[in-house]
């Protein structure tokens, strides 16, 4: 008998028939033995409709208002399959963030867990019940609730998972596991059987959506295992195989995986680049840029600095296209009358395009082949971003999806074979 976590996304909760499938799948697991928690997410399509319905009421609403709109999507699901495992003769009990409670800080809209309770959980578990906690959601210090930013209840999951030990957590969602690019935007692509944490990082960081970024950290920071699986297969398969299927997210590199010199090409659109023109080249102005920005809580992905002409350079960094307007607002207001650039020019169709791979560490020549691959498109490259496992590009966004399947073929991904040994 283990701990095991569930998480089932949006899509998996869609509609009454799915929400009853996932309560077979739960009981499934709950009667050969071992005990469940279930963090649901709002059903498909619900987050978006709650937001909509904000923005047709106030062009910027408080995020505080946001967050209590928000969340009442998942306190739906949690209800819904509470009733249907109870319906099913399982013993089942559903709880919002702050009843845990699940404690975050009080960044609205994009709130980091701090800590969780997990004294009612386990009293729970330890009576035999399944215990359906919602995703997505916590409560500040002042008992304000918070959301945890989109796609938020992948990090819900992992976090209770931490919290309470679980064995593993199983994030259930409408692919069937981690390809080496969306399936959805290249049909050839490949599920991975394993996949490295740190490769999973920086593919959540670089807009793989299928996990947010911030629970592959939590995963990172307490070692526990994530697999990311089918919630659409036959609820009643063998739970043997259920439990070895899917893309394991592993801490360890085998000379297997060391192969792959790329194994995954992740895109974003959600980027904007901005650009002082001009500016005077001298120490600080980095700072004197960038702290004010991030003073307003906004995230900065690439940065460019041209080398300097009589004494000014061109400085140019990207954000999320969602913190856009609030970022030019603080460069017009309080950077440009500070450093006295000559303009800001801005462009809100970029996007990203990354390769990612452990494998790039001891291999020469991989970027060299994504840029001939990006030139033979004739796609610009107007900013590059490198670590030691992943080479990301700027580009018009208009090229993404050409970008993608040049570069997934370029690099034998849509022939690669993973190692299935996921288990
Ligand atoms: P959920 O609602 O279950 O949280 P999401 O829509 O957030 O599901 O994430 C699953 C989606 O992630 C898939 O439908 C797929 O389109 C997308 N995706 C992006 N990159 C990848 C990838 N590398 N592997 C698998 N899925 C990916
Ligand atoms: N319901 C939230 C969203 O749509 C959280 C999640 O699905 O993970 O972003
Ligand atoms: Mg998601």
């Amino acid at each position: 008998m283990a701990l095991y976590v569930h998480k089932y996304g949006g899509t998996s909760m869609g509609s009454v028939e799915r929400i009853k499938n996932v309560a077979r799948r739960v009981a499934k697991w709950r009667n050969a033995g071992h005990q469940v928690i279930v963090v649901p997410s709002a059903m498909s399509g619900e987050t978006n409709r709650l937001l909509g319905l904000a923005r047709e009421i106030q062009k910027d609403p408080d995020p505080r208002e946001l967050d209590m709109l928000a969340s009442t999507g998942e306190q739906a699901s949690v209800a819904l399959l509470s009733m249907a495992l109870q319906d099913l003769g399982v013993a089942a009990r559903s709880y919002t963030g702050w009843q845990v409670p699940i404690r975050t800080d009080s960044s609205h809209t994009k709130a980091r867990i701090k800590s969780i309770d997990d004294a009612r959980v386990r009293q729970d578990l330890d009576a035999g019940k399944v215990v359906i906690i919602t995703g997505f959601q916590g409560v500040d210090e002042d008992n304000n609730i918070t959301t945890l930013g989109r796609g938020g209840s992948d990090t819900s999951a992992v976090a209770v998972a931490a919290a309470l030990s679980a064995k593993e957590c199983l994030i259930y969602t409408d692919v069937d596991g981690v390809y080496t690019t969306d399936p959805r935007v290249v049909p050839e692509a490949q599920r991975l059987g394993v996949v490295s944490f740190e490769e999973m990082l920086e593919m959540a960081s670089l807009g793989s959506k299928v996990l947010q970024i911030r629970s592959v950290e939590f995963a990172g920071k307490y070692r526990l295992p994530v697999r990311v699986l089918s919630s659409l297969t036959d609820p009643l398969i063998s739970l043997d195989d259920e439990a070895r299927s899917g893309t394991l997210i592993t801490f360890e590199e085998d000379e297997k995986m060391e192969t792959a010199v790329v194994s995954g090409i992740a895109f974003s659109r959600d980027e904007a680049k901005l650009t002082l023109v001009a500016v005077p080249d001298k120490p600080g102005i980095a700072y004197q840029i960038l702290g004010p920005i991030a003073a307003a809580n906004i995230d900065v992905d690439v940065i460019v600095q041209n080398q300097s002409i009589a004494g000014t350079t061109d400085f140019s960094f990207t954000v999320n296209r969602v913190e856009f307007k609030r970022a030019m607002d603080v460069l017009q207001n309080t950077v440009l009358p500070a450093v006295g650039a000559r303009e800001i020019v801005s462009d809100e169709s970029v996007c990203k395009v990354s390769i990612v791979g452990i494998g790039m560490r001891s291999h020469v020549g991989i970027a060299s082949l994504m840029f001939e691959t990006l030139a033979q498109e004739g796609i610009n490259i107007q900013m590059i971003s490198t670590s030691e496992i992943k080479t990301s590009v700027i580009i018009q966004d208009k090229y993404m999806e050409l970008a993608v399947r040049a570069l997934h073929k370029a690099f034998g991904l849509d022939q690669y074979q993973a190692s299935n040994a996921s288990s």
